[in-house]
């Protein structure tokens, strides 16, 4: 018996991180992989936690040896998803979850066709692009840019399985689980 593969994806921006951090807080009992990323980490993020911090040197032999079941580069920094441990965890029949983007839930798409892919979208594309510009820091440039960005991932919705709209952090959280649980 083998296990279900979930994969939650969606634009930048739109709260990913924010989902999967009230998962682990409300169902600390759900499989997560944990990426591999060449970013430095963040204050309060901790060695093989959030991510397992590596070099790119590390990250492209990963790479080469086929470690990976699928990666992307954006931000200057390289993001991966180990494969082993996915592979383990759903050979002994348990579920797991993916928190990657877009690009990387197209690989997952290809390599294992039977994986569920969720979209995460927000409340409204202008709810986005508030998010996206933030605290105005930015220039007109850099904001035409991200805007541009959100607009052509938000149009990938369609290559998912599922939507799933991120209203409340918490109550999206609830609603991935359920999909999660669900037969489909
Ligand atoms: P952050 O650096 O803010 O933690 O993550 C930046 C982006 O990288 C997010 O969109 C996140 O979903 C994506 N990401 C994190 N881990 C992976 C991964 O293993 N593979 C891919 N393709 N994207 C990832």
């Amino acid at each position: 018996m083998t296990g279900t593969l979930t994969v939650l994806a969606g634009p930048s921006g739109v709260g990913k991180g924010s989902v999967v951090e009230a998962l682990r807080r409300l169902h600390p009992e759900i499989w997560l992989s944990v990426s591999v990323t060449t970013r430095p980490p963040r204050p309060g993020e901790t060695d093989g936690v959030e991510y397992h911090f590596v070099d790119q040197a590390e990250f492209d032999r990963m790479v080469a040896d086929g470690e990976l079941l699928e990666h992307d580069a954006h931000l200057s920094a390289s993001y991966g998803t180990p494969r082993e441990p996915v592979e383990r965890q759903l050979a002994a029949g348990g579920s797991a979850l993916l928190e990657i983007d877009i690009e990387g839930a197209r690989q997952v798409r290809a390599s294992m066709p039977d994986a569920h892919l969720v979209f995460l979208a927000p409340p409204s594309f202008d709810e986005l692009a508030r998010r996206l510009i933030g605290r105005g820091t930015e220039s007109p440039e850099r904001i035409r840019e991200r805007l541009d960005r959100a607009r052509i991932e938000m149009a990938a919705e369609d290559e998912f399985d599922a939507v799933l709209v991120n209203d409340e952090v918490e109550a999206a959280a609830h609603a991935l689980v359920a999909l999660m649980t669900t037969d489909s």
